[in-house]
């Protein structure tokens, strides 16, 4: 095995991490940025880009630019959620075969594991070039309640990336890792990770070094996106109380509001409050261009956002009702996401908890460090102290350029850096602050005249393991990295638990569970079924994932066709059906014949996946480039 690293994939933002001589480090882009947006643009000359690059884009071409992704993986057209989502997308999303969503961008029509794919393997190559090794290996992180699809849709992303991946590991216990809570120690702790477009909390015990996952819960629609979503509204309200004109009928002027939204509610974390101006959104009468100035309190924003955040925190009750616990029962409180950073959620969660939140490692670094010693925890390999560390911050052309090349190495269109006549005369909005800053968790840098997208600087380290004094100086390569114990890592067992029910559709449209929601991971559970008709030589076996008694109130996952059986008096063949759910949370399902003892001919299609043919030749379309 080689050198692994640890890779979140987030919904808004996705980081990398690795060890390296006893230490975890994230891994630095070229322009030495910790976290790379989660987004990939088609650009006009040819070139796919990624991360910060791809992100720029998506005021000027956002028909082409591909964000949030991560809430389309491994979903059904047909589902509920993305009937919830695919019209807030200004890309187009349709359906493709079998029901699964497809992206249309420039021509070209993308599969969600592909497009994941491009992400990750910009990532990748991220890699190489700031770590001057190449990287085959990696441990993935997943939301704790990603289901089967999901999970196995992520795992085909990265393998048409070019990896191989040792793990899927969940977002929760990756944090948890993090901090190094197997030091020894008996606790229990909630890892409450409020993030772009999803929610979660996980109450994980630990013992020793065995990490146990005693329950998770979550919200796959509640996250920052919802927070910005608000910002948005309120200023097409106003503009079209002002100028009699709805922003929301022009798609590029919509993105630059949602861009200026998202970047407001940041800002609003920092200053009580802030004021934006986009120059030119719309023309008046006559073709004059109008400018829009918008303003907006935090103690607005609070009130916008209140309930949204109340979600959460029901969610955490019904958490701890799930392990059977009370909020005086936990030891530690870990925040994950984004979203942590505002202040009403901070206020919120430590009223709910009763504690000061543990927030040392950065909110949207600690899954990926988490991810990165568990990889390392499987190989044993890491990167020695002398290998290449991250490259000098550098800025202009040149570093651009150097991003530009590793963007996945598709057709590269002469000059694509430069800007082509679509990125002229759209000049991005100013968003000037108002008011002097509320006092700051933090030392806050006087507010800038244009909000930075820069996400806020690394917190300071923390030791892993043991000592009361946690906080570690900045090390001399200029890098902020945790040290480790390998023996401690190495010893680390990971006991997770499946966030839903598992079960079959029987007669009369009801829903029999075979794995229970909550169940300890690796499981194995069986069931018998029997033939339901005289003379039945195939049966299809449903599998829905959720609670319900009913099945049209679960999510089908897939089914299992079972062929060859013996033609005889109907329930009199018996057929066991094992579910499996191995430590990456994916379901096997397999199915043998009682009378015989053969292994029947099951063949598991996971809607919302690719087949094997269709993942292979995503595999050597990427390779090749
Ligand atoms: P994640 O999915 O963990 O990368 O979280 C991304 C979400 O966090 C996005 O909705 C961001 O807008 C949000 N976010 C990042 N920084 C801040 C901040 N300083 N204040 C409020 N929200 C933030």
């Amino acid at each position: 095995m080689g050198i692994a690293v640890g890779i979140d994939l987030g919904t808004t933002n996705s980081c990398v991490a690795v060890v390296q001589a006893q230490r975890a480090r994230v891994v630095e882009d070229a322009t030495g940025k910790r976290i790379q947006p989660s987004v990939i643009s088609f650009h006009p000359g040819g070139a796919t880009l990624a991360g910060l690059k791809a992100k720029e884009r998506l005021v000027i071409d956002p028909k082409n630019t591909i964000y949030s992704f991560k809430r389309l993986l491994g979903r059904k057209i047909s589902s509920e959620e993305m009937q919830h989502i695919t019209g807030e997308f200004p890309y187009s999303v349709s359906e493709g075969p079998d029901g699964i969503p497809v992206i249309q961008a420039r021509g070209q029509e993308l599969s969600l594991p592909e497009v994941s794919a491009i992400m990750l393997k910009y990532l990748r190559e991220m890699c190489t070039e700031t770590l001057g090794v190449d990287i085959d290996e990696v441990v993935i992180t997943v939301p704790a309640n990603f289901n089967d699809v999901q999970r196995s849709s992520t795992k085909v992303a990265a393998r048409i990336a070019g990896f191989n991946v040792l793990r899927i590991l969940n977002e929760p216990t990756a944090a948890a890792l993090a901090y190094g809570f197997g030091g020894k120690l008996t606790e229990k702790i909630a890892v409450y990770d409020f993030g772009g477009g999803t929610f979660d909390i996980t109450i994980i015990e630990l013992m020793d070094d065995i990490f146990e996952v005693l329950s998770t819960a979550g919200e796959t629609f509640l996250g920052g996106d919802d927070f910005d979503e608000k910002i948005v509204e309120e200023m097409r309200r106003q503009f079209l109380f002002m100028h009699r004109y709805d922003l929301g009928e022009d798609p590029v002027a919509m993105q630059r509001v949602r861009t200026v939204a998202e970047r407001i509610k940041c800002q609003l974390s920092n200053l009580d409050e802030v004021e934006a101006t986009l120059r030119e959104i719309a023309y008046g009468p006559g073709g004059v261009a109008i400018d829009f100035s918008f303003k907006i309190t935090r103690a607005k924003f609070e009130s916008m956002i209140e309930a949204l955040v109340d979600k959460s925190i029901a969610t955490c009750q019904e958490s701890l009702k799930l392990a059977r616990l009370d909020v005086s029962s936990l030891d530690n409180l870990i925040l994950v996401g984004g979203s942590t950073r505002i202040p009403l959620v901070r206020r919120k969660v430590k009223e709910f908890f009763n504690r000061e939140p543990r927030t040392e490692i950065n909110p949207d670094e600690v899954v990926a460090i988490g991810a990165a010693i568990h990889a390392f925890s499987l190989t044993g390999e890491e990167l020695p102290e002398d290998l290449p560390v991250p490259v000098e911050p550098k800025s202009g052309m040149d570093s651009a350029q150097k991003i530009q090349k590793t963007i996945m190495g598709l057709p590269t269109p002469l000059k694509s850096d430069e800007p082509s006549h679509e990125d002229q005369g759209l000049d991005l909005p100013d968003v000037l602050p108002q008011a002097p800053p509320a006092i700051p968790k933090k030392p806050t840098p006087p507010a800038p005249p244009v909000i930075a997208m820069e996400p806020d600087p690394p917190a300071p380290p923390i030791d892993l393991v043991a000592g009361e004094d946690r906080i570690l100086p900045k090390d001399e390569k200029g890098s902020f990295s945790i040290p480790m114990v390998n023996a401690a890592a190495a010893s680390t067992l990971l006991l997770d638990v499946t966030p839903r029910g598992l079960g079959v559709a029987t007669a009369g449209g009801y829903c029999d569970q075979i794995i229970e929601r909550n169940a300890a991971i690796p499981v194995e559970q069986s069931r018998l079924f029997s033939t339901s008709t005289d003379n039945q030589i195939e049966v299809a076996i449903n599998i829905f994932q959720g609670e319900s008694r009913r099945v049209e109130q679960n999510t089908l996952l897939g089914q299992v066709q079972l062929s060859g059986i013996r033609p005889a008096q109907r329930g009199e063949v018996k057929i066991k059906v094992v579910f499996e759910i191995d430590t990456d949370g994916i379901l096997g399902v397999s199915a043998v014949n009682e009378e015989t003892g053969a292994a029947q001919d099951t063949r598991i299609q996971l809607l919302g996946g690719l087949n094997e043919d269709q993942v292979n030749a995503l595999v050597s379309k990427y390779s090749k480039s």
